[in-house]
C-alpha cells in the first residue's frame, strides 16, 4: 500500500515551539460542536477495524519498536571540582552587594569584615531527559456532506503511520486521520432528524413574556404592549419554531466516522541536585545556573559511569532505570539526555566585632545566602 498520501491537507501540525502542551485541534469546526458531548456515536453501533479493535489510550508498541540499546557506558571528564569557586575578592564583592540590596541590613560588616576561610561545597546537579511519543485511538466524526468515505482496504496499525517529529525534547500533540476507517451513520444526537428540540422553549416555540412577567397585563387598567395579552412571546432561541439546527451533525442528520489517531510527544525530567549536608538549603539551588561539566545525548543513554563525586554514578544509574521501567512499554523512547551540572557553592567564615559569621556564595551568579547576619537595624545592633 502507497502510504505517502497518508499525511493528508488536513492532517496539520499544530505545534512550534510557541504551541501549548495539550492543544488539540480535531478535524471538526469548534462552532459547529461546542460541548456536544460525544463526538462519535458510541462505540457499539460503530464497525470492528481490524488492527483498532480496542481504541484507547496509549496503545502498546510492537515489540520491534524496542528502543536501540546503549553502547557504551557514558564517562566522565577528568577533573577536580573540589576547589573553592571563588577568590576572597569576588566573596566580598557578592557580599557588599547583596547587604547594599537588603533595605535592614547595615553594610559595615561586609566592609569590615574579616575572612578567616573559605570551604568549596561544589555540588552537582544531574538531569535525566527522556523524550517519548504516545499513541492513543478513538472515534471522531464531523457532519456528513457527501465528503470522499474511504473505509475499504485495509486500514494501517497505529504505530506503522509514519508521523515526522517536529521537535527532539519539546512536548507537542498532534491528531491524524486513519485511512480506511470512515463510515457514514445517522446523527446520534438528533436520531437523524438535523434538528433537535429548543432547551429554552422546550419544544414550544414561545416563551413566557418578560416585560409583564406572563401576566398578559402591565397594571390593572394596562394591557401589555408586547405579548398582546398573551403573556408569552416568540422564542428568540429558535424563532418559534421550537427546534434548532443539531449542532452535532450541522443539520445533515448524518455523520462521518473515523478514527483518530493522536500522537503526544512528550519530555520527561529526572532532576536530582547532591545534597551534601552542608547546611545550605538545596531548594535554593533551583532558579541559578551551574557549569554544564556533560552532556551525553543518544536514542538510548548508559549511566554515567566514574564520575568523581559516585553519588551522581548511583543518581544516574536508578534515573535510567526508572525511566525505562516507566516508559519502555507504554510508549516509544525516542531519545534521552542526560547531563551533570557542577553548582558552585562557597561557604565564607568571617569575624567581625570579635564574632565569627558565616555566609554563602552559590551560583555562577554569585548570589549570597546566610542565616546570622551581624547588622540588622530591626534588631538594634547596628553600632
Ligand atoms: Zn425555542
Ligand atoms: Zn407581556
Ligand atoms: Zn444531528
Amino acid at each position: 500500500m502507497d502510504r505517502t498520501h497518508l499525511l493528508s491537507d488536513q492532517d496539520e501540525a499544530h505545534c512550534g515551539p510557541s504551541c501549548p502542551a495539550g492543544s488539540y485541534a480535531g478535524d471538526a469546526d469548534p462552532n459547529t460542536t461546542p460541548n456536544a458531548g460525544p463526538t462519535a456515536p458510541p462505540a457499539d453501533v460503530m464497525p470492528v477495524v481490524p488492527g483498532y479493535e480496542r481504541l484507547g489510550p496509549n496503545v502498546i508498541p510492537p515489540a520491534d519498536f524496542g528502543a536501540v540499546q546503549p553502547q557504551a557506558p557514558s564517562r566522565a571528564p577528568e577533573r577536580r571540582f573540589d576547589i573553592p569557586a571563588i577568590t576572597e575578592e569576588l566573596a566580598h564583592e557578592a557580599f557588599i552587594k547583596y547587604t547594599s540590596s537588603r533595605c535592614c541590613y547595615s553594610s559595615k560588616p561586609a566592609r569590615e569584615m574579616v575572612f578567616t576561610d573559605l570551604q568549596s561545597l561544589n555540588t552537582y546537579r544531574y538531569r535525566l531527559e527522556t523524550f517519548t511519543e504516545s499513541r492513543t485511538t478513538e472515534w471522531d466524526s464531523e457532519p456528513y456532506n457527501g465528503q470522499v468515505v474511504d473505509g475499504h482496504g485495509v486500514a494501517p496499525a497505529p504505530w506503522s503511520i509514519p508521523v515526522p517529529i517536529p521537535s527532539l525534547f519539546q512536548d507537542c500533540k498532534k491528531s491524524i486521520r486513519v485511512p480506511h476507517t470512515s463510515t457514514v451513520k445517522g446523527c446520534h444526537s438528533c436520531l437523524n432528524l438535523g434538528r433537535s428540540a429548543c432547551s429554552r422553549c422546550v419544544n414550544s416555540g414561545r416563551t413566557r413574556c418578560g416585560s409583564c412577567s406572563g401576566m398578559g397585563r402591565t397594571s390593572p387598567e394596562q394591557r401589555c404592549n408586547m405579548c398582546h395579552g398573551s403573556g408569552m412571546i416568540r422564542c428568540h432561541s429558535c424563532g418559534g419554531a421550537g427546534s434548532i439546527t443539531c449542532t452535532t451533525c450541522n443539520g445533515q442528520g448524518k455523520l462521518l466516522c473515523f478514527i483518530t489517531l493522536q500522537i503526544t510527544w512528550k519530555n520527561n525530567i529526572y532532576l536530582a541536585v547532591i545534597d551534601k549536608g552542608s547546611g545550605f538549603p538545596v531548594k535554593l539551588l533551583d532558579q541559578i545556573t551551574g557549569e554544564k561539566l556533560l552532556t551525553d545525548m543518544a536514542p538510548a543513554v548508559y549511566p554515567v559511569v566514574s564520575f568523581p563525586d559516585s553519588s551522581i554514578n548511583a543518581t544516574s544509574d536508578s534515573a535510567v532505570k526508572e525511566h525505562l521501567a516507566q516508559f519502555a512499554t507504554t510508549c516509544r523512547i525516542l531519545q534521552q539526555r542526560q547531563t551533570i551540572e557542577l553548582i558552585p557553592i562557597t561557604r565564607v567564615h568571617y569575624v567581625w566585632n570579635e564574632k565569627t559569621h558565616i555566609y554563602f556564595v552559590y551560583g555562577t551568579e554569585h548570589k549570597v545566602f546566610t542565616k546570622d547576619y551581624p547588622a540588622k537595624c530591626c534588631c538594634c545592633s547596628i553600632l
